[in-house]
Formats: C-alpha cells, structure tokens, sequence
C-alpha cells in the first residue's frame, strides 16, 4: 500500500517533517481524492504550460526528489504523465516559484487537474501562467536551503 499524503490548500509545507514547516513554502495539490476538493474547468493552455513547466532542462528545475517510481493515484492506481516533450515524469515533487514564495505540490497535480477536474487555487493559476521558465531555478538546492533553516538537522532524537 502506498502511504497517501493530504494537506490543505496554501498550508505551511511540512511534508515528511513535521512538526517542521518550510518558510514561505506553501502546499498546494495534495489531495485525498475521496473527500471533497474544488473542481472547475480549466483551460488547456495552463495544463499544456504546467507540462512545459515539467520539462526540467539545466536551467529551470522545478522537481524535487525524483523517485524511480511513477506517480500513484489512489483511484486510478499507478498513472503515466508525459511533460510537453512527451518523456514520462517521475514521481517527484513539483516546486514553483511564484513572488517570494514557492508552491510544492506531488507531480500528481497534473494528473489530478487533467482527470479528476481539480481547480488549484487561483494563486497557483497566477503562478504558472506567469512563470518564465528560462529564468534559473533549482528545486532541490531550495529544498535543501530550507531543509537546513528548518531546524529539522537539530531535532531531538
Ligand atoms: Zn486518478
């Protein structure tokens, strides 16, 4: 059985380190498919930017902690997403910067947009059509940064 992870909308990340949270990075797509979540129609040039998004290259890398996996669906089971350039995205998360804060969301928010109908909140909206993608960014470093200011390396064992 795989371990489903559901936080609320634009909540303080602290995925796999709570009771820790990163600063100003912000939940969003981490959905308990069984209980209610905004639906709505979106237009497919967003699904077809966030998928440009997903592409990854050296200079813009929005994913964090690529697994050997693929991405899991608790109703679907194990599900294929192709990024724009048609190659299948890992499980991962997907981080992206918007002002000065950074959304985290699982790749699934693809999957969850394009086959269940999900309506990410209109920030996120805001977030991937402004995004430009030849503009550097490292997920993992920013991962890693907040990781570090976390307090999560201090915890009590
Ligand atoms: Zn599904």
């Amino acid at each position: 059985m795989q371990e489903l992870f559901a936080y609320e909308d634009i909540t303080d990340y602290s995925h796999l380190i709570s009771p820790y949270t990163f600063v100003g990075v912000k939940n969003v797509g981490w959905l308990n498919l069984k209980s209610d979540f905004q639906k709505g129609e979106l237009r497919s040039s967003l699904l077809r930017k966030l998928k440009d998004v997903a592409r990854q290259d050296e200079i813009f890398q929005p994913t964090v902690e690529p697994g050997r996996g693929f991405p899991f669906c608790e109703v679907c089971g194990p599900v294929k997403i192709c990024n724009s350039g048609g190659e299948l995205i890992r499980d991962a998360e997907l981080w992206i910067p918007y002002e000065d804060i950074i959304f985290a969301s699982p790749v699934l928010i693809l999957h969850y947009m394009e086959v269940h109908h999900y309506l990410p909140p209109a920030e996120y909206i805001d977030a991937i059509i402004g995004i430009d993608i030849s503009q550097p960014f490292d997920a993992g470093k920013a991962y890693r940064d907040r990781l570090a200011s976390s307090g999560w390396f201090h915890r009590p064992r």
